[in-house]
């Protein structure tokens, strides 16, 4: 079976007497080390200092790199994936930009627009569960993508389908809400997609929200909406 480094602990275990032992496990990456004959408590003791360890190392490794509020990707973990970084022509980007989301949180409040960013992003993660998606910050979301293009724009719309759908009861009101996306693909690394996803969604937002806009790559730009 095999687990990530993250999920893994090795505690070494000898009967030697051989004193340098210690030191050259836990040089090449043990995390604790025990000599023969095992005193029991002692041996339940680094076994839970060890779990213990293991479990702040991953608590850890989610607050860097995970959104608190919604549980998504954050940024930093989107650009340090590999397929952010592969270059791959056939990968599509969308930003993903909730509308008018400040109206919503100045009618109904900052909590209910938190509730609003919490049902959109698992919807979002629902609708693209093999993907990479991130919260980049804000009401602004982004999905990375080796699936091609013709299908992605289907479950964009798809998922543009189930957001307007959605109705959220907060209190005595039933909110609503939309969103615009710009879509990149071609041959051009993360950043540049992202920059051409970016206009793409500008220009969404200029044709009045709630759309979607396709960018390809050679510049020529594409309404799909
Ligand atoms: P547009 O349709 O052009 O995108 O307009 P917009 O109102 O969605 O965009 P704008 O950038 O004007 O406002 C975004 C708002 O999102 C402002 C900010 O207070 C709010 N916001 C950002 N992060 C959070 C959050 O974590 N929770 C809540 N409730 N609001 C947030
Ligand atoms: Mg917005
Ligand atoms: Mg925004």
């Amino acid at each position: 079976m095999r687990f990530r480094h993250r999920r893994l602990a090795v505690i070494g275990l000898s009967a030697s007497d051989e004193h340098a032992l210690t030191a050259k496990f836990l040089k090449v990456g043990a995390n604790d080390f025990l000599t023969k004959p095992l005193n029991q408590e002692e041996f339940y003791c680094r076994l839970h200092s060890t779990l213990n360890a293991l479990d702040a190392e991953r608590q850890a490794y989610q607050l860097a790199n995970t959104d608190y509020l919604t549980g998504c990707w954050n940024r930093r973990y989107f650009f340090e994936h590999p397929l952010a970084k592969q270059h791959n022509p056939d990968m599509c980007l969308a930003v993903l930009d909730l509308d008018h989301f400040k109206r919503l949180n100045d009618a109904f409040g900052h909590l209910a627009g938190d509730q609003i960013l919490k049902s959109f992003a698992k919807i979002l993660t629902e609708h693209f569960p093999d993907d990479l998606i991130c919260r980049f910050g804000g009401e602004e979301f982004c999905v990375l993508t080796e699936t091609d293009i013709a299908e992605f724009e289907k479950q964009m719309f798809q998922l543009m389908t189930k957001v307007r759908e959605k109705v959220i009861h907060w209190g005595e009101h039933y909110i609503t809400f939309t969103l615009s996306a710009g879509i990149a693909t071609g041959s051009a690394d993360t950043q540049r997609l992202l920059q051409y996803a970016d206009n793409a969604l500008y220009r969404a937002k200029s044709a009045g929200r709630n759309r979607i806009k396709l960018a390809v790559t050679n510049q020529t730009v594409l309404d799909i909406n």
